[in-house]
């Protein structure tokens, strides 16, 4: 009987030491649980510009955000949420909530990554050439926080012909209140 006490109370406290510890490090559920960074640049309103060291970029946003907006990282094509997103509204800088693109200005495109053939306004972003991979192209950064966004070409549509190729990671995107296409399936009842 002495035995079956001791041998309970060994269980027991095995138990419970388990359930104290800590989960392993790289245990997957623990990866998946990891909240995403909470950003104190991001504004929708406020326009002054950004200027932040890379280590602070690195802290406020989700780690494959920083590698496309802060390393030029490019998303693989007919991967991203907005390639063939039809929704009305804007988008913004997913960095820092600068209004980048209305909807009116996206064109289906068959590269595989959000198109469209004009910024909401001209001061939004800015060019940069871009000689990297032996291409000669132009880089398109968001004007407030210098983000790359992607890069534009001159294979846009009639009549302005140009194409900004867009990483979909780099925007948010918000619906237009008024209008009920927000992009995604609606239910059917
Ligand atoms: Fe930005």
């Amino acid at each position: 009987m002495k035995f079956l006490s001791l041998l309970s109370f060994a269980v027991v406290t095995v138990v419970t030491l388990s359930a104290a510890l800590p989960a392993k490090k790289n245990h997957p559920a623990r990866i998946m649980e990891k909240p995403l960074p909470t950003n104190p640049y991001y504004s929708r309103t406020d326009t002054v510009k950004l200027n932040l060291p890379d280590s602070v970029w690195k802290r406020v946003l989700s780690a494959e955000l920083y590698a496309v907006a802060r390393h030029k990282e490019t998303e693989r094509a007919f991967t991203g949420k907005f390639w063939e997103f039809t929704g009305h509204g804007t988008y913004y800088c997913a960095a820092c909530g600068n209004a980048l693109f209305r909807s009116d200005a996206k064109f289906a495109s068959t590269c595989g990554w959000p198109s469209f053939f004009e910024p909401v306004r001209k001061q939004s972003v800015l060019y940069k050439p871009d000689n990297s991979w032996n291409m000669v192209r132009t880089e398109v950064l968001c004007a407030r926080c210098g983000a790359h966004l992607g890069h534009l070409f001159d294979d846009g549509p009639p009549p302005l012909g140009k194409r900004f190729c867009m990483n979909s990671i780099s925007l948010d995107f918000e619906p237009d209140k008024a209008d009920g296409n927000s992009g995604k399936q609606r239910s059917v009842r």
